[in-house]
């Protein structure tokens, strides 16, 4: 199976930001808002939808498994239907967004940029397929035009939420999970892959550990990617809350994966429904309550407020330390109701 990720090139722009973003969440506590919560779009905002490539009904089928997304919550997400019944459409030679979330499924994998990296023109290689340009996928349905995987509502769901500010939930497992892993391969395992370079377990019957196997094809991944992406972090950007072992943020690993059968640390969802741990996640970023939306414009109100007086931040600020902050300000304009839709 192919896990999903990033470009590697797509995540070292991310990284980069992101340590800017720290830096100056550093320098005053009304800027742990840059940290915290910038990746979300405005709520009660219509965030626009395109598709690259695919036709009328796949577009009509992913934009219904998105319905429970947007029901459970204060956000739209605009389509962009015609009178014809024609979805909204992006180019990959468009010079201003057609629209924040752009689909397409014509690379392999399944990916997102997490919320309003998705119109950031910070992430991603200029010349890359992946970023938050115009012309650059912010998510990616790869092979749906031809094959859906299994419980393909689960996957679009999960992506959709990636779309909508949401990080994974397995890196949100408090330590218990990760001792779950087997790491390592079975002892004395020798090395054995099937026709297409797949790591399998040997002729005594052997398993590659998780190291092996996802070194393999067609992942590939050398073993600090399999660490950032599979050992616990704990990163206060991201909100954590008890481990939900229902959420669709939730990777399904194959049973090998894991030391017991079954694990209590594999998902116990459907696969394809949003848990009530989404849902309240949802409301949470997305709130309907007059309180809550006011609560979040005063911080971001304050953000802006101590942007004006913390200057650029050190040692960034060079080219990409302006465009970083043009940026934060663009999104605290927006978060703090003072500003345009960002995007529009
Ligand atoms: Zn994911």
């Amino acid at each position: 199976m192919e896990l999903e990720s990033l470009p590697d090139e797509v995540l070292a722009s991310i990284a980069d930001r992101n340590a800017w973003r720290s830096q100056m969440a550093g320098s005053d506590t009304a800027l742990e808002f840059l940290v915290s919560d910038l990746a979300r779009w405005q709520p009660g905002s219509a965030v626009r939808v395109a598709f690259l490539d695919g036709d009328t009904a796949l577009h009509a089928d992913v934009a219904g498994a998105t319905r429970q997304i947007s029901d459970a919550c204060n956000l739209e997400l605009d389509f962009g239907v015609d009178a014809a019944g024609n979805y909204r459409r992006w180019h990959e030679n468009d010079t201003f967004h057609a629209a924040e979330i752009r689909v397409g499924f014509n690379m392999g994998g399944y990916f997102s940029l997490v919320g309003t990296d998705s119109t950031d023109s910070t992430i991603g290689p200029p010349a890359g397929p992946v970023g938050g340009r115009p012309n650059q996928r912010s998510l990616n349905l790869g092979g749906f035009t031809t094959e859906r995987p299994e419980r393909w509502e689960g996957t679009v769901r999960h992506e959709f939420l990636h779309a909508l500010a949401f990080h994974h939930s397995h890196q949100n497992m408090r330590g218990s999970c990760e001792a779950e892993f087997r790491w390592d391969d079975d002892q004395d395992y020798a090395p054995t892959t099937n026709a297409k370079g797949v790591f399998i377990p040997d002729a005594a019957g052997r398993r590659p550990g998780i190291y092996t196997y996802l070194a393999g094809p067609p992942n590939n991944w050398p073993r600090a990617k399999v660490d950032h992406n599979l050992r616990t972090v704990e990163d206060p950007a991201v909100v954590a809350g008890p481990f939900d072992s229902d959420s669709v943020m939730l990777y399904s690993f194959p049973d090998f994966f894991y030391k017991s059968s079954p694990s209590s640390c594999a998902p116990t969802g459907n696969g394809k429904d949003l848990s009530a741990g989404d849902r309240r996640g949802l409301a949470l970023l997305y709130p309907h309550a007059a309180e809550r939306l006011g609560d979040l414009q005063e911080r971001a109100e304050a953000a802006l407020a101590a942007m004006d007086g913390a200057g650029s931040s050190p040692e960034t600020v060079e080219a990409a330390g302006g465009e970083y902050r043009d940026r934060a300000l663009e999104l605290l304009h927006a978060l703090s109701g003072k500003g345009e839709g960002v995007g529009r």
